[in-house]
């Protein structure tokens, strides 16, 4: 016997094994074994078996990974779409439908969190070393080893120097499986649907019980009782003896979000990216061994082993957070729909801002629409009160951070014991630093980019590759101008309300403040408690922020999302204003939202203050069909990126000669290839070239042919970007 087995290599095909007599018995489709492959052993997972053998020489499997087959047929077949669609091999998708501690099964050691063993008193020499101690520094306790990292960009080399010379120390982490744990009590358990309830889960039942399409778009404004319709629905598939998955983005998967399901599915699994390995492993194990009835987590519980899988919810559909912004880069959401049919199970979409990707798909029946319009309570949406900027400035004469309506209606609200949030999508104090003389820009040296300065560290930090070092007091290019630094962010607001409203309590929360579970612990309990009166933050506090006594949100600038390269520029507009304006009003007193911009007539803005989601949807959707974007076509983003400028514009040139003729002209736009937005990241140059086209195949088989004749290095990468998200 032998099998063809599918490795964790760019490479598409599989290869073939002979089956040892001692296996013959045990292997199945979906069994990993470990292969010899060009003088290594690789771990594979097997697609096939096959009874002839094959015309060339072939070697033996060495030996099974796990005792059974980890994916069934339906995620092998999962698999495989996705490396159809997402232009990966098959071994690839596969490796990464797995969590990392049933990948490389955990080798025994606890998972590890860092602290600081001695705080050095100077600088250190490599950046990346500084970083992570800066990081570890304002830690309230010990941070995770994948946090770390990630809040200090960089990989783990530098780490283990730290540790090697004894400035910092590892620590067993705290068993996290019990940090998902909430303290409160989770909702009321028994409460009667609305009328818009109910009509939204017999949608959902008509998809649950086989009729198609089995996809629904749950459109609820916010507090309208969506996740009492997500519990009812998995209520629904249970009974039935079936499984759900329920998605949220990774910011939303907070204790209390696991606890409103654990109350009602005591028999749930979390897959969080907080676990330790070897926690979300037996999470997983649980899933599949069919001892649990739920797994919630974020985008990657797409993949969780549910035997009898009868339903998938995915929250906050519209979230750029479920697109995998590695290799596979594949969506959840498009995966969820596509797990689902193979499954025979439904998919909920849900979202009080759907993305216009899933509202078209609604409107032209590709999926079944819900709505929920009204609050629960029939609570009324805060108003929203647009501030023109521009007349502001020609009023007051002077550039203004917060307009005399906004500060006047947090003044009220502290003045009468209520809350406020101030909104900006920006961190640090300060965007841009120039010279007063000779009017350079303080730029990272790696990545075209402009500095943004951090008042309270005395440091510029880069925003692409999250380098920091103290602020020159000269400019560096001319040596004698000294420097000054406009733009605003989240730093320049809180100092801006301290000096405003000297007798508010104001709290920062941005992910420079907010850098463990405790710091918004106590940041969140000074919510609750009363002890803050105003906090200022970054799109952290956007979503699920739930605190009944704020009563004021202010927008301070609306138009960040504007000024990016992005064709859904207003579509995020649109989506934030509306996110952030949900935040106010969940309590008795109501609230209201004043958002200050300088395109106060923008329909993107205007649609937004009205909670016109149809209104916004059919001006952006007639835009989109103008200038052939998505959803009336898609996208492939490809990104040429290396440290060489010369050779990754000849990879670029030459990627275009190929792919060209090998296109159906009519049928495919290509655009460039022209410098991507951020031209240098971390010292690499990036050359990007877009592709459109109303049907992606003959888009994808070109691109696999043009992609095997420009070959990657360690120097240069060819990235293909299947319905991209982000666009820088
Ligand atoms: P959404 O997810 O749409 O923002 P939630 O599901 O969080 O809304 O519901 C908002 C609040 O209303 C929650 O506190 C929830 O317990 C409560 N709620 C939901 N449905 C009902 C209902 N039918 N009757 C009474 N309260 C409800
Ligand atoms: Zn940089």
């Amino acid at each position: 016997m032998y099998a063809d087995v599918l490795l964790p290599l760019p490479v598409d095909r599989a290869f073939t094994y002979r089956v040892p007599e001692t296996l013959r018995e045990t292997l199945q489709p979906g069994h990993r074994v470990r292969v010899p492959f060009r003088g290594r052993a690789l771990t594979g997972t097997i697609a096939g078996l096959l009874r002839a053998p094959p015309p060339f020489p072939v070697r033996d499997i060495q030996g099974t990974v796990d005792p059974e087959p980890l994916l069934d047929a339906k995620l092998l077949e999962l698999g495989r779409w996705i490396a159809n669609t997402y232009l990966c091999s098959w071994g690839e998708a596969l490796d990464a439908m797995l969590p990392p501690g049933v990948r490389r099964p955990a080798t025994g050691r606890a998972p590890l969190a860092v602290r600081l063993a001695v705080d050095p008193p100077s600088p250190l020499k490599r950046e990346a070393q500084q970083r992570l101690v800066d990081v570890l520094r304002q830690a309230s306790e010990p941070v995770p080893v994948r946090t770390l990292l990630a809040s200090a960009h960089c990989s783990a080399a530098p780490l283990k120097t730290l540790i090697r010379r004894g400035i910092a120390e590892t620590v067993a982490a705290r068993p996290d499986v019990d940090l998902m744990e909430a303290p409160e009590a989770a909702g009321a358990q028994d409460v009667t649907l609305t009328s818009d309830q109910a009509r939204a889960l017999e949608t959902i039942a008509a998809a649950l019980g086989g009729a198609p399409p089995r996809g629904v778009l749950l459109h609820g404004i916010t507090g309208s009782g969506k996740t009492e319709v997500y519990l009812r629905a998995i209520r629904r598939a249970v009974d039935t003896g079936r499984q759900a998955i329920v998605l949220v983005p990774e910011i939303a998967l907070t204790p209390q979000t696991v606890a409103r399901f654990r109350v009602r599915f005591p028999r749930i699994a979390v897959l969080h990216s907080f676990l330790s390995d070897g926690d979300r492993a037996r999470q997983w194990r649980a899933a599949r061994a069919g001892e649990v009835d739920v797994v919630i987590g974020a985008r990657s519980a797409v993949f969780a082993p549910a035997r009898r899988l009868g339903l998938i919810i995915l929250d906050e559909e519209h979230e750029p957070a479920y697109k995998q912004e590695s290799q596979p880069r594949y969506h959840a959401r498009d995966v969820a729909l596509r797990r689902a049919e193979l499954e025979g199970a439904a998919a909920v979409l849900g979202s009080a801002t759907p993305s216009l990707e899933s509202l078209h798909a609604a409107r032209t029946g590709r999926l079944r629409l819900a709505r929920l319009p009204r609050r629960i309570g029939e609570r009324p949406l805060p108003p929203v009160q647009i501030v023109d900027m521009a007349a502001e400035r020609r009023d007051i004469k002077r550039y203004p951070l917060i307009s005399r309506t906004l500060e006047n209606a947090v003044k009220e609200a502290v003045a009468r014991g209520e809350q406020a949030i101030l909104f900006l999508n920006r961190r640090g104090y300060a965007t841009v630093i120039r010279c007063r003389r000779c009017a350079y820009i303080l730029r990272c040296a790696r990545c075209d980019l402009a500095l943004t300065f951090h008042k309270a560290d005395h440091l510029v930090e880069c925003h692409a590759c999250g380098s920091r070092k103290p602020l020159p007091d000269l400019c560096p290019e001319c040596a004698v101008g000294t420097l000054w630094h406009f733009g605003v962010g989240t730093e320049k607001i809180e100092e801006e309300v301290r000096r405003r409203l000297p007798e508010a309590a104001a709290v920062r929360m941005d992910s420079d403040r907010m850098k463990t579970r405790r710091d918004y612990r106590e940041a969140l309990g000074g919510l609750w408690t009363g002890a803050t009166d105003v906090i200022v933050g970054t799109q952290m506090i956007a979503k699920g922020l739930d605190v009944p006594n704020v009563t004021v949100i202010g927008v301070v600038n609306a138009d960040t999302a504007f000024y990016l390269p992005d064709f859904r520029a207003a579509e995020r507009t649109y989506q934030l204003l509306t996110q952030v304006a949900g935040r106010a009003g969940r309590g008795p007193k109501g609230g209201r939202v004043i958002v200050q911009t300088l395109n106060p007539t923008h329909f993107a803005i205007a649609c937004a203050a009205a909670y016109d989601l149809d209104g916004f949807a059919d001006r952006e959707l007639a835009n989109r069909k103008e200038l052939g974007y998505p959803p009336y076509t898609r996208l492939v983003r490809i990104l040429i990126q290396g440290t060489r400028e010369p050779a990754v514009r000849a990879a670029a040139d030459k990627l275009k000669a190929l792919l060209e003729p090998r296109l159906p002209p009519v049928l495919v736009h290509t655009l460039g290839p022209v410098p991507a937005p951020i031209y240098r990241i971390k010292g690499r140059y990036r050359m990007q070239f877009l592709l459109k086209a109303a049907d992606l195949e003959p888009v994808r088989a070109a691109i696999r042919e043009a992609f095997a004749r420009v070959k990657g290095s360690r120097t240069l990468q060819v990235i293909a970007d299947v319905d991209p998200v982000g666009m820088i």
